[in-house]
């Protein structure tokens, strides 16, 4: 197939990314972004299939590839989306180490001279970007998974040991580059080692709260190691979609560090939550010192309050609860009262995390607010329900200099007259740090799954007609 056709296509499929991230930067627009990007990525196979040699072996790859990746997300459940963002992340750090060892060992592929130069420094820096990509983000789904402690683990003596490996990765460089014809098989090996031991190393040390930020950071890596492998492979359209994933990545990562109040390096040098007290267990605690609600109680004092803030958390997630939510936010304004929603940024396991369930389940973009924009408001609301929200709800952030969260902004709920929680014990959230809001004399503790609970309060709000509210509920569970 002809250049100027392909160059067309990339071209069209380069501005259709772009539309695609403008879509997708409000609620409103982001499924017409979705569509945009769907729309470029199927352009751009066509085209790349059309350049390719090797029909058989493209289409069956891209076939593969999309059979597993349709599997993967229709199966995939909501809260282990994170997981699976992760995952993607670290085939593609994975992609870009495969494709550097490809690039060097195919004869002929580096030109001569400067040009050989050039590409082995490009090989270099893709495997090293692509293979950090890939353990870190092994380690992240590790720690999502709760297969590998949440909280950060720190080496013996690991700022030396990153020292040494920095060292170690920058001098292989050179008898990698100098090395005649494909004999630099030895440091390109090792510094694929080491820059896999280096993405561990660095993300095991991040813990707590920060892995939000890592979680995002790893999502800009991934775009890097894309448009490093688009250097490898003289692929225009590679290298702008790499960097379009990988500088909108650097600024989600930038606003999650900004919301945390963490500075990338800080995030970077880990230890954030190190000090932190492991959970004792998902359903232990004193649960005596806090006060007990009921799903009646809360109905109450919903009829009662005019203006209401909902707090969701990583708990809503779980329980799958949004819909029921949903539902009593339509009956409550339909009444005439206020009901707001809060999202702190880093909420959830991914960022975007709320937004997505509660956009599924149809709540008013409108009404759907940023910590910043609700956080002066509490202290004139009636009634905050928090929906399985922990980390993102705890005072000790703000109150507490020893917390191991100080100084991270949190959702300031106790301000308000009244909170609700819906969680099902006392135990911590993914900080492991222990929360005082449970025990404030303006807490309500709602226990129990906070889907049913949820439903239950619904029950008691839905207005009877020609059937009891139970059962209006039943066919929404
Ligand atoms: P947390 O993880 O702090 O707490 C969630 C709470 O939900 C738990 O304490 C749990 O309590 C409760 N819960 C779990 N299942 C249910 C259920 N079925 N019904 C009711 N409650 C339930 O959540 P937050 O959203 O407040 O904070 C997010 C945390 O995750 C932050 O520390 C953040 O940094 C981190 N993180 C965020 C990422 C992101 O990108 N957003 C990525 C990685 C980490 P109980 O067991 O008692 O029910």
């Amino acid at each position: 197939m002809t250049t100027p056709f392909v160059t067309t296509a990339y071209i069209a499929a380069s501005i259709l990314f772009i539309l695609s991230l403008s879509g997708l930067s409000t609620q409103a627009t982001a499924k017409g972004g979705n569509l945009l990007g769907v729309l470029g990525m199927a352009i751009a196979f066509l085209a790349t299939a059309l350049i390719s040699q090797g029909y058989p072996i493209q289409i069956g790859s891209i076939g593969l590839g999309i059979l597993v990746g349709v599997l993967a997300a229709s199966r995939v459940a909501m809260t282990a989306m994170p997981e699976m963002v992760a995952l993607l992340n670290s085939f593609v750090g994975l992609a870009a180490v495969l494709v550097g060892f490809a690039e060097y060992l195919q004869a002929g592929s580096a030109g001569a001279g400067l040009e050989e130069t050039i590409h082995r420094i490009e090989i270099y820096i893709g495997v090293f970007i692509g293979m950090v990509t890939f353990t870190g983000s092994m380690v992240a789904v590790g720690k999502l998974q709760a297969l590998l402690p949440s909280r950060a683990v720190l080496l013996p003596a690991r700022h030396l040991l990153t020292m040494a490996m920095l060292v170690a990765m920058v001098g292989l460089a050179v008898p990698f580059v100098t090395a005649p014809g494909q004999s630099g098989l030895l440091p390109l090996g090792l510094l694929t080692l080491i820059s896999g031991i280096f993405g561990g190393v660095i993300v095991l040390a991040i813990g707590g709260a920060d892995m939000a930020v890592v979680i995002s950071l790893l999502n800009s890596y991934s775009g890097l190691a894309s448009a490093a492998a688009g250097f490898m492979l003289n692929n225009d359209l590679l290298i702008i979609t790499g960097a379009l994933v990988g500088s909108s990545g650097a600024i989600l990562s930038y606003i999650m560090c900004k919301g945390m109040n963490r500075s990338f390096l800080n995030v970077l040098l880990g230890g954030f939550g190190e000090g932190a007290q492991v959970s004792s267990g998902k359903h232990s605690g004193p649960v005596v010192e806090a006060t007990s609600t009921n799903v009646t109680e809360v109905a109450e004092r919903l009829r009662a309050a005019q203006t209401i803030v909902i707090v969701p958390g990583y708990g809503m997630a779980v329980a799958q609860a949004q819909h029921a939510i949903a539902e009593i936010t339509r009956i409550l304004r339909d009444q005439g009262k206020q009901v707001r929603f809060g999202i702190h940024p880093v909420a959830g396991r991914m960022p975007g995390h709320m937004n997505v369930l509660l956009a599924e389940a149809n709540v008013p973009y409108d009404i759907v607010l940023e910590m910043d924009e609700i956080n002066d408001d509490f202290a004139g609301t009636d009634l905050v329900l928090v929906i399985g929200a922990n980390d993102t709800v705890n005072p000790s952030a703000q109150e507490d200099p020893t917390s191991p969260i100080a100084g991270m902004p949190v959702m300031q709920v106790w301000q308000a007259e009244t909170v609700v929680v819906f969680k099902r014990s006392l135990a911590a959230g993914y900080a492991g740090v222990d929360n005082p809001l449970f025990h404030r004399d303006n807490t309500l503790m709602c226990f129990g799954d906070a889907r049913s609970n949820i439903n239950g309060v619904l029950a008691q709000l839905t207005p009877v007609a020609g059937g009891s509210g139970s059962e209006a509920v039943l066919s929404l569970a």
